[in-house]
């Protein structure tokens, strides 16, 4: 796993969801330590704004393309990406794994009662997996005591939902103070888990239009669509000064 394409600064892992579950497989068998970011246009505009995050984001061992928007960026750059890897479809393939092999899985983040459903859900879907232990993401700052709690679970996967920055910004905190595991931002998809926000159909994803479902869903979400556009601006204007 080698090829990387630059996107306004953020380098992009150039493989398809198969390429990546394979490569985490393997990095959970050697114990390898990782740290994933799945990130879409918003996250590399605030990366921009933001030094801190900007190292955060350097300092991870993949960061996947989430959202059709990156995919045309890197395209505007000559550099196409194999696929798109939405957060929520990596997280399941992971799920999957670690249901084949039994895995300890830590699920922080989420409101107190999405939480709750998730874990449900996944005791349902992933019967093999190995629930080490949920919180809900709704603690003071970077309360040590969240950590500690997580680190003597001895989780193998990591999954942290307390939206960007701050879910990066929390595994980069912590991420030295552990032996092992797969640490991975998942935004909002423990809500979906838990079925409180849906999945666009298939055929709305296959078009590439869950962005669009989302807003129709969600329409509060439109100020953060209004990143798309001035994301494209910013690729075509680098694309010109180079
Ligand atoms: N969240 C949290 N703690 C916070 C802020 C957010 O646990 O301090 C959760 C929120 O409940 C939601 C998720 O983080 O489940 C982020 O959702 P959002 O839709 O903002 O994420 P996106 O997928 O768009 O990044």
């Amino acid at each position: 796993m080698s090829k990387k394409v630059e996107v306004l600064g953020v380098e992009f892992e150039n493989a398809t969801q198969k390429e990546m579950v394979d490569c985490i497989k393997d990095r959970i068998k050697q114990n390898k330590k990782t740290f994933i970011v799945t990130a879409n246009p918003e996250i590399v505009m605030h990366a921009q704004r933001d030094p801190e995050y900007k190292n955060t984001l350097r300092s991870a061992d993949f960061i996947v393309p989430d959202g059709i928007g990156i995919i045309m960026g890197a395209k505007m750059l000559k550099k196409p990406l194999q696929e798109r890897i939405a957060g929520f479809d990596l997280m399941s393939d992971l799920l999957g794994v670690a249901n084949e092999e039994r895995l300890n899985v830590f699920f922080l983040g989420s409101r107190e009662n999405v939480i709750e459903q998730a874990i449900a859900n996944v005791k349902r879907d992933y019967p093999h997996v190995q629930i080490c232990g949920f919180h809900h993401g709704y603690f003071q700052g970077n309360d040590p005591r969240v950590a500690e709690m997580v680190k003597t679970s001895n989780p193998d996967l990591v999954f942290v939902a307390l939206g960007f920055p701050r879910q990066e910004k929390w595994i980069r905190t912590y991420l030295d103070t552990f032996e092992k595991g797969i640490f991975m931002g998942v935004g909002g998809s423990f809500d979906v888990l838990a079925g409180a926000v849906k999945r666009a159909p298939s055929i709305w994803r296959r078009l590439n239009l869950e962005w669009l479902y989302r807003l129709i869903k969600q329409p509060s979400r439109w100020k953060r669509m209004a990143f798309l556009p001035l994301f494209i601006l910013k690729v075509a204007g680098t694309k010109r000064s180079r």
